[in-house]
């Protein structure tokens, strides 16, 4: 039986839950419990999921991906939260040497084909790194607007046959660092400099007040994700 064939029971079940009351429900009993990752970016807003999750179950498997592009701040930051949680399955997955050497030799592709760069350097390691899990969980939020306006608690993910768990997508900015405040979690450093939604160093800038969170990434294009959520957003 597909994870899939329990979305509606889920979301019947646990309606009117979300953030840690949601994780704990999810990673404890029912068909994803033990059976899910959380995926993140370590970025300007990540700190309240990770905390969330450590709360839950320290050992939850948390999938970092490094496209080779971050910021030394992104690097520095996830080894602090890392210790500062307890997180004790952190895995750090990257594009793989053949796929850079074949399409990004020169490490210029995402000036050329950003879609190409994103999906060598970062979709195809993250299902390589989902394979086996049941579900994953992001944090995307509904605040970020842009295709994630209508972003649902629990989502299925058709093309992979995974449940997707977003427990901040009804979160505001204001909730989230509220919440970062009561646990006294740290902020990226890049925060202080503008930066609000943090990913490649070559495909990120600071923000300016009154411009959407996401309004630094990938400016000047049209382009507002990376591709690891788009297929089953288009579909
Ligand atoms: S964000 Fe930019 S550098 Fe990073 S993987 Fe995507 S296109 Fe490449």
């Amino acid at each position: 039986m597909s994870v899939l064939e329990h979305l509606d029971d889920l979301r019947r079940a646990y309606e009117g839950l979300d953030g840690l009351a949601l994780l704990r429900a999810l990673l404890t009993e029912g068909p994803l419990a033990g059976r899910t990752a959380l995926v993140s970016s370590f970025g300007a807003e990540s700190a309240v999921l990770l905390d969330m999750v450590a709360t839950v179950e320290p050992a939850t498997p948390v999938i970092f991906l490094d496209t080779g592009k971050l910021f030394g701040e992104t690097q520095a930051y996830r080894e602090e939260l890392v210790d500062l949680l307890g997180l004790r399955d952190v895995r750090v997955v990257g594009p793989r040497a053949a796929a850079l050497g074949r399409y990004d030799p020169r490490g210029d592709l995402w000036s050329r084909e950003p879609d190409l760069c994103c999906h060598v350097r970062k979709t195809e390691p993250l299902q390589e790194a989902l394979e086996g899990f049941a579900g994953w969980i992001t944090g995307r939020k509904r605040f970020q607007a842009g295709l994630r306006s209508q972003l649902p608690i629990i989502e299925p993910e058709w093309s992979s046959g995974r449940l997707k768990v977003n427990p901040l997508a009804l979160w505001s900015a204001d909730d989230i660092e509220r919440y970062r405040l009561l646990r006294n979690l740290p902020k990226h450093p890049l925060v202080d400099q503008g930066y609000r939604s943090i990913g490649c160093i070559t495909c990120t800038r600071p923000v300016n007040s009154g411009e959407a969170p996401r309004a630094g990434r990938w400016w000047g294009l049209d382009k507002t994700e990376c591709g690891i959520h788009l297929q089953d957003e288009a579909a």
